[in-house]
């Protein structure tokens, strides 16, 4: 990767760490859970909203503390995935992990997620960028929803 698109994914994840995206507590959640990457010190605890059918994610907050990798990758998981229809938010957080496994190509998304892609190349700061996205995984499962 050259210095120009390392520039601008450091910008990208810069940007969405100084002014996380759905930063703060959803009111009357279905659910909370947290979650905490020991490797580097990173936890974020999620607030959801679902439906009442449970298959639709109406509302997404977050709070934390951690790398800048990890805010920014769970500010911009809140972007990507609230308001969606649970199918979908499943999915997603399926592609960005294998994109972080790189199992999926970097082209194959658009905007801020591509950014991270950059991620990959510090293999260690790779449990940071997911951490959200798994966070999200384990609530869904915790609350059954569909
Ligand atoms: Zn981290």
């Amino acid at each position: 990767m050259n210095q120009e698109l390392n520039a601008i994914y450091r910008d990208i994840i810069r940007e969405h760490h100084q002014d996380p995206r759905n930063y703060g507590e959803v009111t009357t959640p279905t659910c909370v859970q947290e979650g905490f990457n020991p490797l580097c010190g990173d936890r974020v605890v999620l607030t959801l909203k679902l439906s009442p059918e449970k298959d639709r994610l109406e509302d997404l907050r977050f709070t934390g503390e951690g790398c800048s990798i990890c805010l920014a990758s769970t500010s911009i998981m809140s972007e990507e995935v609230r308001g969606q229809p649970v199918s979908k938010v499943r999915s997603a957080i399926q592609k960005f992990r294998d994109l972080m496994q790189g199992k999926e190509p970097p082209e194959n998304f658009e905007g801020d997620i591509e950014a991270l892609s950059g991620v990959r190349q510090f293999p260690v700061r790779i449990k940071c960028a997911l951490l959200g996205w798994t966070t999200l995984q384990e609530a869904l499962e915790k609350v059954k929803a569909v």
